[in-house]
């Protein structure tokens, strides 16, 4: 088939192998010459290419002997010998971009190749796997390898003690998951020394299951987070008049379905396909509705009616009759006009936000007297904050009660809301929905509103792996999400062919009009399997489904296993077992992964393991993860997925073209189709679906990147301060810039300043370095900025040079580097709290129609500069501040540290202290994060005791 589009994309493939042919020449030659090396000789070739490296080879120049070394060495240790595609994997690895090669092709073997090479640079090369076990098994089962070559291996794992993790760290080669080392990253930037900091560097990474990582994963930034104020009590407060809304609307829409169907019978198709719609907006899901949708026609008949009133612009005919309008695509929930009087009788126009900037010019231009304009003004900012807040609320409660159901999107677990991450089916215990939404869901559940967290440290996922010199990866499934690899990693993919042909039947979808009907053919499908012995993988997009299917199996006697990516070791050696005869596996998607499944005994002549899919998951490339488990280097195997109409995916995305498909294939209700044509249609959905993903990783990654530019900004500035060199220098450039920072603010003129604008600065000045200030400038002088800026300088660095003389030349440097790091986090820390409202109330921005990112990124700016400013004068103020007396110097220093520990500490008090066991591993605030979400005690208020000790208001003293 001559189809150009084919030729196309035949060409990249082709181009890539060809570029990778000539390595595996090479390597292939190079083998002849290492075979015969004993094992003594075969270890030397580490220090051999060691040297050559010393000596200005590069690894580019050594790249194939040592592939040759390792594919021999491998051989001996673990009896492997790399197939040629491995060797190109290693290459592609090497080169910095992502290898596709499909599951069971060797990919942990594959690795060994570029770890070894970059690993003799002894600069530190990350394996990242998609959990502890994975990390623990790979770096055990390729260890030997690197072992021989006198290479260290060492991987990381959740609860690693310090000592240990450092030293993992301290390997040439180190595997762990990407939580270790995201988490690892933000701590040791919270760290006040380098030895409490367990990373060296971010050279090389090989992520495996990269689109796991960097796509699925990536969608919830990494958080290490202490509590913040008050919780809301507003959420209780307002529940029950949200609850009511709730139930009126309900009632209204099932009066608005009875009608549909009254009018239906009377074929009135236009009014009822108006109360059609209106249920739509109203309930989506529900039941009554969803029947009636059973028959295409009239999914048809809302589609027509939607845009039938969207064309001629009355929607709000249509939206007037409800209180609330549903947006199901879009996760949104809009209060209407009605809904707004039903909630606030008394003064419905109080829930709409006026643009409040029409109020302060109306208010501008009144006539008010200054001291007068002041407090109107910030009585109506008040006013407003409160009014966005409640609207808020009312908006997250909505959400949670119409659009997130409990044991589908959520669970209710020992009084707690755990969210169900929705691509894997797996509990995600810690982590929380963002923006109040979980604090909504929790009033819903009637379990305790978790107090509101606030961020010490964050980073997505993609800014973390942004930050190796150069970042690899692998995975069976790439390539479908290749553009978004290249656009944010940038990423290339390169496909690798298999090593052996892939023989796996895959069979066309079945498609049956409802969920019931679907999940019976399942059931029958399994058990004909079952009698002829032949073993079956049963992918589910939920743990809940696997529960479903479960008991479908249960009440037909098939024996089988349930696996819930909970228990990964466990369930690595079931799903191992998942290809003997007779089995019988029920999978959520990332249960098992990274397992192989090798055939059992007489299976071949079964036609191999048959997997079946229950559903199609939101992204084409899962349900290639879940094919792929099976026809493993060219094994038997087959694979069929079931769908109904009645699928999340098909309702959301697909159903007006595979209804109306289905309408002109006369389908009728127990009749099942294999149609290549709806197949495609659903393969289209999916591509709906990716696109949207697609778009709300990239919105996640628009947001943080303001953020990474300003964390890179501030750790670096820490890292100066921790590197205690020079440390004077610092110090005096940051009243530079702190001088600098105050001229520009005055705007002054460059020349013909006069004494009475300079003196208020000298002044501000004298007040920070607590020195008098004594003129030397004639009274009469006109000044330049320039004079101006050297003579403060020059005010500020005696007085600095006097401090250092009274404190201790020897000292001082450690003094001054622990204010500045006090100074730089405690600030920091607030910054992020200011980011995370920023963040938060910048959706009312869509309200008054600005674009919310724009204003996020001027307001961030903003913030920016004044943290930088308060750094700066805290950072002066501080070591101006410090009094040492001269006999005690020493020990001094030591009760300052301790301070600064108190300081850390600050987030541990009022919390049962840890025993001591448990975490001998880390001193300081280090260990007291895990995982995602973390809690970490409780803030000091500005008016509670300093923890210090001093037995002054934090305000007063170290809060200052
Ligand atoms: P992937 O991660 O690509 O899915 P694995 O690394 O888990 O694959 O390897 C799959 C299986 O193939 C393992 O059982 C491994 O022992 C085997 N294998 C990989 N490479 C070779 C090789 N060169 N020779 C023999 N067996 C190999
Ligand atoms: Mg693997």
């Amino acid at each position: 088939m001559a189809n150009p589009l084919v030729k196309i994309f035949g060409s990249k493939y082709e181009k890539d192998i060809k570029s990778l042919l000539p390595f595996v020449r090479e390597i292939n030659n190079f083998e002849s010459k290492i075979q015969p090396l004993s094992d003594e000789q075969l270890k030397n070739k580490t220090s051999e290419f060691r040297e050559r490296l010393s000596n200005g080879a590069t690894l580019d120049d050594i790249l194939t002997e040592a592939f040759a070394v390792v594919r021999e060495t491998a051989r001996r240790t673990v009896d492997m010998r790399h197939f040629d595609v491995q060797l190109m994997g290693g290459v592609v690895l090497y080169q910095g971009k992502i290898a596709e090669m499909k599951t069971g092709e060797g990919k942990t073997l594959a690795a060994t190749l570029p770890l070894y090479l970059i690993g003799l640079k002894g600069e530190g090369a990350h394996l990242i796997t998609v959990n502890d076990y994975l990390a623990k098994r790979d770096a055990t089962w390729m260890g030997p390898i690197y072992e021989f070559l006198g290479l260290k291996v060492a991987y990381l794992y959740h609860d690693i003690p310090f000592d240990e993790r450092k030293n993992a760290y301290e390997a040439d080669i180190t595997y762990g998951t990407n939580n270790e080392f995201g988490f690892d990253y933000l701590r040791d930037n919270m760290a006040d020394d380098y030895a409490n900091m367990v990373q060296r560097s971010h050279s090389y990474a090989i992520v495996d299951e990269v689109d796991s990582v960097l796509i699925d994963e990536a969608r919830t930034p990494l958080i290490i987070s202490g509590p913040a104020g008050s919780a809301s009590g507003q959420y209780y407060e307002l529940k029950p008049k949200i609850m009511n809304l709730v139930s009126r609307q309900k009632s209204i829409v099932n009066r608005f379905l009875k009608e549909a169907e009254d009018l239906l019978a009377q074929n009135n198709t236009e009014d009822a396909g108006k109360r059609l719609l209106q249920a739509e907006k109203g309930d989506p899901k529900n039941k009554r509705l969803l029947k009636l949708k059973e028959n295409p026609e009239n999914i048809r008949l809302i589609q027509k009616t939607e845009f039938y009133y969207n064309q001629t612009k009355s929607i709000s005919l249509i939206e007037e009759e409800l209180y609330f309008v549903i947006e199901e695509k879009g996760h949104s929930v809009t209060l209407t006009e009605r809904g707004r009087a039903a909630l606030s009788p008394s003064n419905p126009e109080k829930l709409i936000l006026q643009d409040y900037t029409d109020s302060i010019a109306e208010l501008d231009s009144s006539g008010l007297s200054g001291e007068d304009l002041y407090r109107k003004k910030s009585e109506l900012e008040e006013e407003y904050l409160q009014m966005s807040e409640r609207l808020h609320i009312i908006n997250q409660l909505l959400r949670a009660y119409s659009l997130y159901e409990k044991d589908v999107e959520y669970v209710v677990q020992d009084g707690r809301v755990v969210i169900v991450d929705e691509f894997t089916g797996r509990l995600m215990p810690g982590r929380r929905y963002g923006e109040g939404l979980h604090q909504a869901i929790e009033a819903k559940e009637d379990v305790t509103i978790e107090r509101d967290t606030q961020t010490l440290a964050t980073i997505t996922i993609q800014n973390y792996f942004r930050l190796y010199d150069k970042l690899a990866g692998m995975t069976g499934t790439a390539d479908t999400e290749a553009e978004e690899f290249a656009k944010i990693y940038n990423l290339e993919v390169v496909v690798i062919p298999t090593n052996e042909p892939v023989i796996r039947k895959d069979h066309p979808d079945r498609i049956y009009r409802t969920g019931k009907e679907k999940w019976k053919s399942i059931g029958d499908e399994i058990e004909e399997s079952y009698k002829k012995g032949q073993p079956v993988l049963v992918g589910t997009i939920s743990v809940d489904k696997s529960e479903l299917l479960s008991k479908i199996l249960k009440k037909r006697k098939i024996a089988h296993e349930v696996l819930n990516a909970k228990h990964h070791e466990k369930e690595a050696q079931i799903i191992a077992k998942a290809g003997e005869q007779k089995s019988v596996t029920i999978a959520t998607n990332m249960a098992g992964r990274g397992t192989d499944i090798k055939l059992g005994e007489g299976v071949v002549e079964l036609g191999g393991l048959h997997v079946i899919g229950t559903e199609r998951h939101e992204a084409r490339r899962i349900d290639n993860q879940l094919r792929g488990r099976s026809g493993r280097q060219g094994d038997q195997g087959s694979s069929r997925f079931y769908l109904s109409l009645e699928d999340d995916l098909m309702r959301l995305f697909g159903s007006e073209k595979i209804s109306s498909i289905m309408l002109r294939m006369g389908m009728e209700e127990n009749q099942k189709i294999d149609s290549p044509m709806v197949s495609k249609a659903i393969g289209s959905a999916q591509k709906k679906v990716e696109t949207r993903n697609f778009e709300i990783r990239k919105h996640l990654l628009e947001y943080d990147n303001v953020m990474n530019d300003q964390r890179n900004f501030i750790y670096s500035k820490r890292r100066e301060f921790i590197d205690d060199e020079n440390i004077d220098q610092k110090t005096t450039a940051i009243m530079e810039e702190m001088i600098e920072a105050k001229l520009e603010e005055q705007e002054l003129p460059r020349s013909g300043i006069s004494y009475k604008e300079a003196g208020p600065i000298f002044f501000w000045l004298s007040d920070i370095i607590r020195k008098q200030w004594e003129s030397d400038i004639d009274s009469e002088a006109e000044l330049s900025v320039n004079a101006l800026r050297e003579a403060l300088a020059r005010f500020c660095s005696d007085a600095f040079a006097e401090k250092i003389q009274e404190i201790g030349e020897e000292i001082a440097p450690q003094v001054e580097r622990f204010i500045a790091l006090q100074a730089i986090d405690r600030r920091w820390k607030e910054h992020l709290y200011e980011m995370d409202g920023l963040r938060e109330g910048i959706g009312y921005q869509r309200y008054a129609q600005k674009d919310p990112l724009i204003e996020y990124k001027f307001q961030a700016f903003n913030l920016f500069q004044e943290l930088i400013k308060n750094i700066n004068t805290d950072i002066i103020r501080s070591i101006f501040k410090v009094r040492i007396a001269p006999r005690v110097q020493t020990q001094r220093i030591w009760q300052i540290n301790k301070t600064q520990h108190d300081e850390y500490d600050q987030f541990h008090t009022g919390r049962a202290p840890e025993p001591a066991v448990s975490h001998p591993e880390r001193p300081q605030a280090q260990k007291i994060m895990e995982r995602q979400q973390v809690v970490v005690g409780k803030k000091v208020g500005r008016n509670d005791l300093c923890p210090c000790g001093s037995g002054k208001k934090y305000k007063y003293c170290c809060g200052r």
